[in-house]
């Protein structure tokens, strides 16, 4: 936490901003998704900010910038708080400076749009399709509540992602504009190469406050359910729809018995216990060749929203909110004891390691595939269920994956190495010691800041220093 008197010489230099300093609103504020995860839960459950600040505008936000670097406050960004990793908490107190009110569409083209960084996705989507018919390319499955900012700096990919990779790959996002945390904060316009500095940065080198995105065309997307009694031949036929070069998707996604029919629970009349499904979103010109191609394959088609009543939809929540995070999500609502990983499955050996996981595993570890281009090929990434016991055996089935050659992207841990690739990004590192000379900007995050010497092949945790204070 920090010292008294310095909050209370910040709250007067930040006098006209809108300032919350109640104990209990400043918690949840310093919150996000970390609980998702029993490790993170243990480690982060006390962690709290001094105040939280919403600015309108630029010009607030290099106020409370520059009056934080002048007092050594720290500073960690929040768009709406559904990173799970604990990304948004505020390791080392401090402000939270909440991006929520600054959520403008500013503007709207052909092919691309700019907003401010707290613009939640659904929004942008609404007045991009009522503007020309467009659509954003990709999005999480929290469209609902995310912001465009805390996508950019937190999130990686999701619906879309069939189509058009991850958030990092080329032309996903097209600008930003960036503050620097330094005396005379410097308002920085990064396109090309100089995006990699902070996208998925977690904001530890610099606030984004506009965004540039590309526009594909916007469809009535039809929500598909299929099923099979068989987890691999659900497997098998969702990477060969994956791979139908005639055939629009804009999610395509697997998931194991008997999750579905366990956690699902307001589908559950379509299901039964034995089956596993691919949960599509299919354009409306591709659901009758679509079908043939589920006949030929003998797919048993369980759910369609183009010919469902209104009595079968009532209450349905859109498929993507199944899918990617929210498969966890509802698993953990009915089973708050279970939890999940995150499996890379390289191509284009993808299938077999599947098959490989669940023989090895069984319904200890239920499947979760997302299928999604990645380096122009298609392939699948996991985020399957555990049904939890204790920590020890988490870092067991962890190694187990590696074993096998299927990276682990760690959820349990609130670090950018060590829940990404486990070695040190260079660049972004470089531009924090640029953008952020103080380390002010969500400290604890960045190993190859606060500890250098870490050794990241080791096995060891790395716990953040400041946790202890701010929590004691
Ligand atoms: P926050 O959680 O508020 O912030 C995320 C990170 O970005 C934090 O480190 C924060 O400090 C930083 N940040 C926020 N705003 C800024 C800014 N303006 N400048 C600099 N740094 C900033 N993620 C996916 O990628 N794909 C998914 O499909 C997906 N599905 C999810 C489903 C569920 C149910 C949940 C709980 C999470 C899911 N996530 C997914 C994770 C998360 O929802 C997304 O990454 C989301 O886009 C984060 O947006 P946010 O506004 O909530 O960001």
């Amino acid at each position: 936490m920090t010292d008294h008197a310095v909050v209370a010489r910040l709250k007067s230099e930040l006098d006209g901003l809108k300032i919350e300093d109640n104990p209990a609103l400043v918690k949840q504020k310093s919150r996000d998704f970390y609980w998702y995860s029993p490790v993170l839960k243990r480690q982060l459950d006390d962690v709290t900010a001094d105040l939280v600040v919403t600015p309108r505008n630029e010009e607030e936000v290099v106020r409370i910038l520059k009056a934080c670097f002048a007092l050594e406050v720290p500073v960690t960004p929040r768009g709406s708080g559904t990173g799970n990793y604990g990304q948004a908490m505020p390791l080392a107190g401090g402000v939270v400076l909440n991006l929520a009110e600054m959520n403008r569409v500013k503007s709207i083209g052909p092919g691309r749009m700019l907003a401010e960084a707290g613009a939640v996705l659904a929004r942008i989507d609404r007045e991009t399709r009522a503007h020309s018919g467009q659509e954003l390319r990709l999005h999480p499955s929290t469209h609902a509540t995310a912001s465009i900012g805390g996508f950019i700096a937190g999130g990686s990919g999701g619906i879309g992602s069939i189509n058009w990779g991850g958030l990092r790959n080329f032309g996903n996002v097209l600008s930003l504009r960036v503050l620097t945390m330094e005396k005379e904060p410097r308002v920085l316009e990064m396109r090309g190469l100089d995006l990699m500095k902070v996208m998925h940065a977690y904001g530890t080198n610099g606030i984004i406050t506009e965004v540039e995105m590309p526009l594909d065309a916007a469809y009535d997307w039809v929500d598909v359910m299929i099923g099979f009694d068989d987890w691999m031949k659900t497997v098998r036929f969702c990477n060969l729809i994956a791979n139908q070069d005639g055939l629009l998707f804009k999610e395509i996604a697997a998931v194991a018995a008997p999750v579905p029919y366990d956690y699902f629970l307001r589908h559950r009349k379509f299901l039964r216990r034995e089956h596993s499904v691919g949960l599509l979103m299919v354009a409306p010109h591709a659901v009758d060749p679509f079908l043939a191609l589920a006949a030929q394959e003998k797919a048993e088609i369980l759910f369609r929203s183009d010919t469902a009543t209104d009595e079968e939809k009532r209450g349905l929540p859109p498929i993507f909110e199944l899918t990617w995070n929210h498969t966890t999500l509802r698993a953990l609502r009915v089973d708050p004891t279970v939890t999940y990983l995150q499996v890379l499955y390289p191509f284009p050996t993808h299938v077999e390691s599947v098959g490989r996981m669940s023989r090895i595993f069984g319904d200890e570890v239920p499947g979760h595939l997302e299928f999604q281009r990645f380096d122009g090929n298609i392939c699948c990434s996991g985020l399957p269920i555990v049904r939890f016991t204790t920590e020890e055996r988490l870092d067991e089935i962890v190694k187990i994956h590696e074993d096998n050659g299927c990276p682990i992207f760690n959820p349990h841990r609130y670090t950018l190495e060590e829940g990404g690739m486990k070695r040190t990004d260079e660049v972004q590192l470089a531009f924090k010691r640029e953008a952020d000379p103080k380390g002010l900007l969500n400290p604890g995050k960045m190993i190859a800041w606060e500890n250098p010497d870490f050794d990241l092949t080791s096995s060891r945790t790395y716990l953040f220093p400041g946790l202890q204070r701010a929590a004691g």
